[in-house]
């Protein structure tokens, strides 16, 4: 029964009465990470503390089940461990092993951890339900660390220069990580106002970040971040140059819309060549594919001879039948 794996607006795992980040309320249901699109008001959630911290009021769920990293927690006839997916604070990869059967739901999932040379464990599974944000093989990033050595060149230049750096990142996680990124070669932050909150929820989950202040319409030498929509903020600075900070950097179309003066391949998520990886390292007979480029990735596998199919075309064809 933890074979069976159907699509119902989320991943549902109907043997075992649990849902994986569904997208409607649900009795009792994990929520993988803090991003609005995961996190709803469930009856109760399984989460990560880190998690529970940095979701705001407004989307908490109303009860919960605290776990932590490799903390095996039996549920009915179960075993369920989350382990680290290194996409952001808090952020887990759920194993649920069963009458000598495994299945590993990534969530959203970075495997180069930037700055730690560590990679994030993927623990083998028969079952895999794999994220596929990035699943088409144009998408492949530069290594991590030398991205973030250039992102704090390219600061520093415009800093010396006397021109606002911005960076355009992601308000809940992307920025904070950035920030935590760049500490290390000295800059001051200027946040843009909704990535404050998030600043907040991160340090009050544990995380403290490098100083900052809340961006006014002067910069004052800082690195100024801000999410990619909406720059009326920045566009009062005067003097600025804009850096993208994202996966979607590789996607000449994607990143032309966003209208920055530069683009930077750093992403929280994996890569192509990454996504193979977790495949590879969960030895998985069975993968479905979740987000993103679901068939094209999904039939990348078939190519490999990997038994892949993407979940919600899976359900929908089951449903037409
Ligand atoms: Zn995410």
């Amino acid at each position: 029964m933890t074979r069976h794996v159907v699509w119902d607006r989320g991943v549902s795992l109907p043997g075992h009465r649990l849902w994986l980040d569904p997208l409607v309320v649900r009795s009792f249901a994990f929520i993988s990470h803090a991003h609005t699109d995961h996190a709803r008001r469930h009856r109760e959630a399984l989460l990560t503390p880190q998690t529970l911290a940095l979701i705001d009021e407004s989307r908490r769920p109303r009860g919960w089940r605290m776990l932590g990293y490799d903390e095996p927690m039996r549920r009915d006839r179960a075993t369920v461990t989350l382990l680290s997916a290194g996409h952001m604070l808090g952020s887990a990869q759920l194993l649920l092993e069963h009458d000598g059967t495994s299945l590993l739901y990534t969530g959203d999932i970075k495997l180069r951890v930037p700055g730690t040379r560590k990679q994030t464990h993927v623990p083998k599974a028969h079952v895999l339900i794999v994220e596929t944000t990035y699943g088409r093989p144009h998408f492949r990033f530069g290594d991590p660390d030398a991205t973030i050595e250039a992102i704090a060149m390219w600061c520093r230049r415009a800093l010396d220069s006397r021109v606002a750096p911005v960076l355009l990142c992601h308000a809940l996680g992307k920025t904070e990580e950035m920030m935590l990124a760049l500490a290390p070669y000295g800059f001051e932050f200027a946040l843009e106002k909704r990535c404050v909150p998030c600043a907040q929820a991160y340090a009050g989950a544990g995380r403290p970040l490098p100083e900052w202040i809340e961006l006014d319409g002067d910069a004052r030498g800082r690195v100024v971040i801000a999410p990619p929509a909406g720059k009326d903020e920045v566009r009062r600075l005067g003097r600025y140059r804009t850096a993208l900070v994202s996966g979607w950097a590789k996607d000449a179309e994607f990143a032309r819309l966003f209208g920055a003066d530069t683009t930077f391949d750093l992403s929280d998520h994996c890569d192509f060549d990454e996504l193979m990886d977790v495949v590879e390292r969960s030895g998985a007979d069975q993968v479905y594919t979740v987000h993103g480029y679901t068939e094209d990735f999904a039939r990348s596998l078939r190519k490999r001879g990997i038994r892949a199919s993407a979940l919600e075309a899976t359900e929908q064809l089951q449903l037409a039948l």
